[in-house]
């Protein structure tokens, strides 16, 4: 391994270097910096964002310039705004030793004078976006014509955006005689037919494969019904309690739908799309570089210029359209030597995607569970006590310190942790108690459209000694248990109402609540019986032993009965199941129970 003084750099590059605290050469910047600092080549690299490059060019491209001359002798060019002034920013970070150097920047929303006049200053190297710069050599503001050295930075990414008439154009008025380098992180055609029309026996490196994710990133997928896709998107947020992401999605509206149904149910997120405004999306980038959007909601286009290199997670809420994109998107995370890990919530229609795109980055996925409530409940938890214990104490509370402590005088240390901690825990809790399990397994039927009712296995059958005599049928019956119980849509199901029985289903985790609620509950003024049945749905028999009668056991419900229970619908935790359709905003955690809002700092 080299260091940055074997690669040749001068004094004043290592300078800045030690400044940044850059203890050794990224790959792509111990391939490439040699090579252009030795000879006038032409290049391509292959390498992903996040991976150095900037320096990889920056440097040799500082080092070779004549700072003492005010001829623009640069041209870096890059897809968007946002990387656009990161380059120039990073640029002058490297240089902030090269005395007289002048990095301007060009893009477009910005004042198109402004830039003319920092031009005309005298800037050695131009930082640029392809259409304003077009603008601006149409405009004869800009002289290239004696560039010595030209950057595509991004050029798949360029040549995605549309820009490749562009970039033709720009080029057009530049030397022939100049160097070109060309990064790219993956190689599809238009990119090697750029290489070949412009650039003369290029060098090639590459920094892993070609279109090969980096190895900091690991893949995970998520098998869930269609309809399940946001609740699933919910629990991985809350089972990294310290996530910092981008979530992206295919269309504008879907962006915006899942950024404004977070938001609604108490996320830290923003969306990032092209129907907003230059301002609206500086303000959400902002934001998200400030830590105060945790989940940045974004389509492919849009998020091109994130610049950040922190992102913890990528979560594909659906798979873009072409999968080549899948590269980018895993790329903003695991930036800068930090890991990252890459999550993609699919359903039975799309998992065949899942080979294609391991086959591009030549990384396996690994299939991930989607976390059950019982999970999340104790990450939660123990995320909270980790901050509790690193907390530091505001010696304000002194003060109150003798009242607080008279308050709690005969609360032992296990009793005032337990209260301590369920103050915010039991909201989770109670989100999460009767969550559902949101996994489909690989080879099951798709059920995209409701409940899947041949598998059993999950769920408990009852009997209910009233039916069709006490004036209910299967609707009536599935409304009255719906609601005595307070459960969501499809909590229960299969209900097969007889003469003077019936039979319904709820999930396994229902049981309890179910049985419990039953035991002394009278409905017009006669006991209601429910009994785990062995009839197991299939339209069978019932148990004869338990038909007939309506009486209630005396023996089970001991003759108590609970007034609280005594009617239905009337109390006060009401709250409902996690399940059901697509969440509504009024509606966003399915339930009265709204999730802690929590802030990453
Ligand atoms: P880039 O791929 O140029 O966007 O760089 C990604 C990030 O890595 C930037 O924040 C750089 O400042 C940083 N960086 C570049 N080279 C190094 C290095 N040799 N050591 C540590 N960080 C670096």
């Amino acid at each position: 391994m080299s260091t940055f003084q074997d690669l040749g750099l001068n004094d004043d590059l290592l300078q800045a270097i030690t400044d940044l605290g850059f203890t050794k050469p990224s790959e792509v910047q111990e391939k490439a910096i040699p090579i252009l600092l030795e000879s006038e080549t032409d290049l391509v690299a292959l390498a992903q964002t996040g991976t150095g490059k900037t320096a990889a060019f920056g440097f040799p491209m500082l080092e070779k310039i004549d700072v003492s001359s005010r001829t623009t002798q640069g041209l870096i060019l890059s897809p968007t705004r946002e990387l656009c002034l990161q380059i120039t920013n990073e640029m002058k970070l490297y240089g902030k030793y090269c005395k007289g150097l002048n990095v301007v920047a060009v893009y477009g929303g910005s004042s198109i004078t402004d830039q003319a006049r920092e031009i005309k200053r005298g800037a050695q190297i131009i930082v640029a976006t392809p259409g304003r710069m077009k603008d601006m050599i149409n405009r004869r503001l800009v002289d290239i014509s004696k560039i010595q050295y030209s950057v595509l930075d991004e050029a798949d990414e360029m040549l995605n955006m549309g820009f490749k008439e562009d970039i033709t154009d720009i080029l057009s008025h530049t030397p022939d005689d100049k160097n070109t380098w060309l990064f790219s992180a993956t190689m599809p055609r238009e990119v090697a037919t750029i290489a070949k029309k412009f650039m003369h026996s290029p060098q090639e490196i590459t920094v892993g494969n070609k279109n090969e994710s980096t190895s900091n990133v690991s893949h995970e997928y998520y098998l869930v019904n269609s309809r399940d896709r946001y609740q699933a998107l919910k629990r991985l947020a809350d089972a990294n309690p310290d996530i910092f992401s981008v979530v992206f999605c295919r269309t504008k509206r879907d962006t915006q739908k899942v950024a404004e149904n977070l938001i609604e149910d108490g996320y830290n997120a923003g969306a990032l799309h092209g129907d907003l405004s230059q301002n609206q999306r500086d303000l959400v980038m902002k934001s998200f570089r400030n830590n105060q959007i945790q989940m940045l909601v974004a389509t492919d286009v849009a998020a091109r210029g994130i610049d950040v290199d922190d992102i913890t997670h990528v979560i594909n809420y659906q798979l873009p359209d072409e999968i080549e994109t899948y590269t980018h998107r895993s790329g903003r995370t695991g930036r800068a030597g930090k890991t990252g890990v890459s999550m993609v919530i699919v359903s039975k229609s799309e998992v065949r995607k899942i080979k294609s795109i391991e086959r591009i980055i030549k990384r396996e996925f690994e299939k991930k569970e989607i976390p059950d409530g019982a999970d999340i409940c104790e990450v939660q938890l123990m995320s909270l006590a980790n901050k509790i214990h690193n907390t530091e104490v505001n010696h304000e509370i002194d003060k109150h310190l003798t009242s607080i402590n008279e308050l709690f005088a005969d609360t032992d240390k296990d009793e005032l942790i337990k209260k301590f901690f369920s103050v915010e825990f039991t909201r989770f809790y109670n989100y999460y108690q009767k969550s559902k399990n949101l996994n489909v397994a690989e080879g099951s039927r798709d059920r995209e459209g409701g409940r899947d009712f041949s598998k059993n296995s999950n769920s408990t059958r009852y009997f209910i000694n009233v039916g069709s005599k006490d004036g209910f049928d299967w609707m009536k019956l599935k409304d009255f248990l719906k609601e005595v119980l307070e459960l969501g849509r499809d909590d229960v199901f299969k209900v097969e109402v007889k003469d003077s029985f019936s039979f319904f289903n709820t999930e396994n985790e229902t049981k309890e609540k179910v049985l419990a609620f039953f035991t002394d509950f009278k409905h017009e003024g006669r006991f209601v019986n429910v009994e785990v049945s062995e009839n197991r749905g299939g339209g069978g028999r019932r148990n004869d032993r338990r038909g007939g009668g309506g009486r209630r056991d005396d023996k089970r419900s001991g003759g108590k009965r609970d007034d609280k229970k005594g009617g239905y619908g009337n109390r006060s935790d009401r709250r409902r199941s996690e399940g059901g359709s697509k969440p509504r905003r009024s509606d966003s955690d399915n339930g009265a129970v709204s999730r802690p809002r929590r802030s990453r700092r």
